[in-house]
C-alpha cells in the first residue's frame, strides 16, 4: 500500500514512496505541491537546505494538520554549511524553516571534502535524539571506506542518482551488503533522455493498463529503492503514488533491466573533489 515502509538499519520506518521538492521553488506552488502530496496520502517529503523551500514545505505541513508523528521529514545539509559546528548551526535553521522539533532523516547532499567532521555533528544530533535517522547523498563505495575510518556510525541510506538509463548495479551491491538502505533521486530519470518514449517501456505500460512513469516507479519499488518523484501537477501527484496494484513479471523486469547504459544524466558525485 501507499503507507508501506522500509526498515532502516536501526529499526526506524521510511516510506518507500516520498515526494520530492527539487526546483519547486515558488512559495505558493511549492505549498500547493506538498499540500496535494499529503492529501493524496504521501506522508514522507524529501527537501534540502539547497533547494531554498524549506520554509514553504514547513508551510504546508503546518496547513496539512496530519499528526507530526505520522509525516517522514527529510533534509539536507549543503556543502557550505561544511564542518562540525557549522552543520549544528544548519540544522538548527532547518528545523526553525520547517517549523519542527525534530527531523526523521537528515543527510549530507553531497561528498565533498570536509564530509566526516559534518558526519560527526549528524551522530551527534542522532545521539541527542534530534534526528530519528542519518544518511548520505551521492555517496561512491569510496567515499564511504573513506567515512568509515572515523565514524562510529555506518549512513543509515544512501541518496543516489537512480533510474532505468542508470542503475547503479555495483553501487547497490555495496549497499545491501552494508545494510544501507537505497534511496533514489530523479527515480523518472527527470523524464529526460527520452525515457519517456522509449517503446519498450511503452509496451509494458500498455499491457498493464499503466503510465509509463508507473511502470518505472514500480520497477523500482521491485528492487527494494526507495523513490521521491517529484511533479507539481496534482494529476501526476496521484499518478505517481497509484502503485499498488499492479505488478511486473519476470519479463517486464528483464525489458527494464537491458535498458541500463550504466551512464549518469545528472552530476557526478566524484566532480566536487
Ligand atoms: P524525477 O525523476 O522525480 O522527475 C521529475 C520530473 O519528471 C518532473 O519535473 C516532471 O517533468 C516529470 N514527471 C513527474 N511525474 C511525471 C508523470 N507522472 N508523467 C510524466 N512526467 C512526470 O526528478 P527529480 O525531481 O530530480 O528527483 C526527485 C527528487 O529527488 C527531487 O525532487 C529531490 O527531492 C531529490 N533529488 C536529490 C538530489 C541529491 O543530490 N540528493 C538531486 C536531485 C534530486
Amino acid at each position: 500500500s501507499i503507507n508501506a515502509t522500509k526498515k532502516l538499519s536501526n529499526g526506524v520506518e521510511i516510506p518507500y514512496l516520498g515526494f520530492g521538492v527539487f526546483l519547486v521553488n515558488d512559495p505558493k506552488e511549492c505549498e500547493q505541491s506538498v499540500l496535494a502530496a499529503i492529501k493524496n496520502g504521501y506522508r514522507s517529503i524529501d527537501t534540502a537546505t539547497r533547494y531554498e523551500n524549506e520554509e514553504f514545505v514547513g508551510n504546508a505541513i503546518k496547513a496539512a494538520g496530519v499528526p507530526r508523528e505520522e509525516l517522514f521529514i527529510t533534509t539536507k545539509v549543503w556543502v557550505t554549511d561544511f564542518g562540525y559546528e557549522e552543520t549544528k548551526k544548519a540544522f538548527r535553521e532547518s528545523l526553525r524553516k520547517l517549523q519542527l522539533d525534530y527531523l526523521d532523516l537528515y543527510l549530507i547532499h553531497w561528498a565533498a571534502p570536509g564530509f566526516e567532521e559534518t558526519w560527526r555533528a549528524l551522530e551527534d544530533l542522532y545521539e541527542e535524539g534530534l534526528v530519528r535517522a542519518i544518511g548520505v547523498c551521492n555517496f561512491q563505495i569510496h567515499h564511504f571506506e573513506k567515512l568509515a575510518e572515523t565514524a562510529k556510525i555506518t549512513p543509515m541510506l544512501n541518496q543516489v542518482e537512480t533510474h532505468p538509463l542508470f542503475q547503479q548495479v555495483e553501487l547497490r551491491n555495496y549497499l545491501a551488503q552494508h545494510d544501507i538502505a537505497h534511496e533514489a533521486w530523479a527515480p523518472l530519470g527527470q523524464g529526460k533522455n527520452g525515457l519517456f518514449d522509449s517503446p519498450a517501456l511503452a509496451e509494458i505500460a500498455k499491457k498493464h493498463n499503466k503510465t509509463v512513469a508507473q511502470v518505472i516507479l514500480r520497477w523500482h519499488l521491485d528492487r527494494d529503492t526507495i523513490i521521491i518523484p517529484k511533479s507539481v501537477h496534482e494529476q501526476r501527484i496521484i499518478e505517481n503514488a497509484d502503485l499498488f496494484d499492479f505488478a511486473l513479471d519476470a519479463d517486464d523486469i528483464k525489458t527494464i533491466t537491458s535498458l541500463d547504459t550504466n551512464q549518469r544524466s545528472f552530476g557526478n558525485p566524484d566532480d566536487s573533489e
